[in-house]
């Protein structure tokens, strides 16, 4: 017995010494950090310079056999030599500036970014009250800080999850639980919503268990809106057809187009009808902090609950999207239950004063993510977002001023927040859907611009969506001159051709 007693021991001292590489001591720590902040430095560089383009289509994108995981250790330096190479120079940047696609999105701030790595390096357990106060404390008052900017009264109560999808999903239980749906039930109710919502939402009534709800998406007007009117005579239909209306998804600023809604007119409406109003304000929702664009959210506060993306409109990295609910109860109910709290029994893990995340979401461990908003807020202070945001809008609108001068560009929607869609003129007996097509690939595939297309109307679009912080007048500009520019070619090569 004491024999192998001593053999355990020695055994355990054994593994001791071998695991003792987990405490990386302060010397390989500064080491670490020093070469982390110099390829930062390095990528910093490059994305603020002009020529480095956002499209980096290196073949060191894909992995190799040595990049296998395996028994072995690699020496840190070459391992984020590595990474650095495959992630930086290999595909799209979307922190840089000339990256106009998709809505820009994850391009942090290095205060957002310190926010990322604090609390992985402090373990910071944000999920119950009495593990972590400060950082559960500090969560809500970001969610409060949201929803002061849309109106809420006290008594809403959110969560910060991972992003606009997550956000969405958990809003569709609440709206499901509060209207007491029920499972044989689900094929007769009804969403709503336009053409232009977000699938996120499809994808939400999916995984709350509601895939054979209807989806109805009334038509919309010139502007790519919602209309109240329509949306009244499809609910008044469906009500005459014994189908049950519960939800309505209204956007400020849809990702293709950037179109807003007329919150107050389909506030009117689910008044009217008893019906939920969700607001998917994932990419539109910041420039609330805008006077320009205030008219925009008016009756705002008039709806059930809401999703913000701060890793689109407040410049955080990636993972970052908020939900407030109203009626912070009903959030509650949906995700918490007696279980839960059975799980931390025997100790007083909950504040009566202060919600915790894990009585307010889907998820019970999770990272602080507050920390990579609270950081940047805290540091620049709301007002230079304002401006950043303010900037953003303006620079939209001097693109579609300055595109609509030229004569050569049809723009059929004006900018409602930074979104721009447009498409050049064809010469005569082209095909104007090939040809921007092609100006599309033209402009993608030298790498200086990246932007994606719009189909609208059954037509091919191109768009540019402004949203990286370092996107500024410089970079418009040279979008401008090269769009023109390289119009200008392909004009000339299919007049050449037809000669
Ligand atoms: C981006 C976006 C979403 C989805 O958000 P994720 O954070 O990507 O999950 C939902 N709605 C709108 C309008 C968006 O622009």
């Amino acid at each position: 017995m004491a024999g192998a007693n001593h053999n355990l021991r020695q055994r355990l001292a054994d593994l001791k010494t071998k695991t003792s590489v987990l405490e990386v001591q302060e010397v390989d720590r500064d080491a670490m950090t020093k070469k982390t902040v110099q390829l930062i430095n390095a990528y910093d560089d490059n994305v603020t310079k002009l020529t480095y383009g956002p499209i980096k289509m290196l073949d060191k994108g894909s992995l190799e056999t040595r990049d296998d995981i395996s028994e072995n250790p690699v020496d840190f330096d070459s391992v984020m030599q590595d990474l650095n190479d495959r992630l930086v120079r290999a595909g799209v940047i979307p922190g840089h500036p000339m990256f106009l696609g998709f809505i820009p999105s994850g391009h942090g701030t290095y205060p957002a970014a310190l926010g990322g790595f604090l609390p992985a390096a402090f373990t910071t357990y944000s999920v119950v009250h009495l593990e972590s106060p400060a950082a559960v404390q500090m969560e809500n008052r970001l969610i409060k800080w949201v929803a002061d900017l849309f109106g809420y009264p006290a008594g809403h109560a959110g969560n910060i999850s991972s992003g606009g999808s997550l956000a969405t999903l958990t809003a569709l239980a609440v709206a499901r639980d509060s209207r007491e749906l029920k499972a044989a039930d689900f094929h007769r109710c009804v969403v709503y919503c336009s053409e232009f919502t977000h699938y996120a939402v499809q994808k939400g009534l999916r995984a709350v268990g509601m895939r054979e709800a209807i989806m109805k998406t009334p038509p919309v007007d010139k502007e790519l809106k919602m209309t109240a009117a329509a949306l009244e005579r499809q609910i008044n239909d469906d009500k005459k057809a014994g189908l049950l209306p519960f939800l309505v998804v209204a956007t400020v600023g849809t990702t293709l187009t950037g179109s807003v809604d007329p919150l107050n007119d389909i506030a009117d409406v689910c008044d009217r009808h008893q019906l939920w109003l969700h607001v998917d304000a994932a990419y539109g929702g910041f420039f609330a902090l805008c006077d320009e664009v205030k008219q925009l959210f008016v009756g705002v506060e008039r709806s059930d609950s809401i999703v913000v993306n701060p890793h689109k409109g407040l410049f955080l990295p990636s993972g970052v999207g908020v939900l407030v609910v109203k009626d912070g109860k009903k959030l509650q109910e949906c995700c918490f239950s007696e279980q839960t709290s059975s799980v931390f029994k025997g100790m007083q893990f909950f504040s009566a004063d202060h919600l915790s995340p894990c009585e307010l979401s889907f998820e019970l461990t999770r990272s602080f993510r507050g920390a990579q908003m609270w950081l940047p807020l805290k540091m620049f202070g709301v007002g230079v977002f304002r401006a950043a945001l303010e900037e953003k809008l303006l620079l939209a609108r001097y693109f579609y001023g300055k595109l609509k001068e030229t004569g050569e560009f049809e723009l059929p929607l004006e900018p409602e927040v930074s979104v721009v869609v447009f498409r050049a003129t064809a010469p005569p007996g082209v095909d104007i859907n090939n040809f921007n097509q092609q100006l599309l690939n033209d402009l993608v595939s030298d790498g200086k611009i990246f932007m994606t297309p719009a189909e609208l109307y059954g037509q091919f679009y191109l768009r540019v969506c402004v949203l990286c912080f370092r996107t500024h007048i410089e970079h418009i500009e040279l979008c401008l001159a090269l769009i023109r520019e390289k119009r200008g070619h392909l004009w000339g090569s299919f007049q050449s051709n037809a000669l």
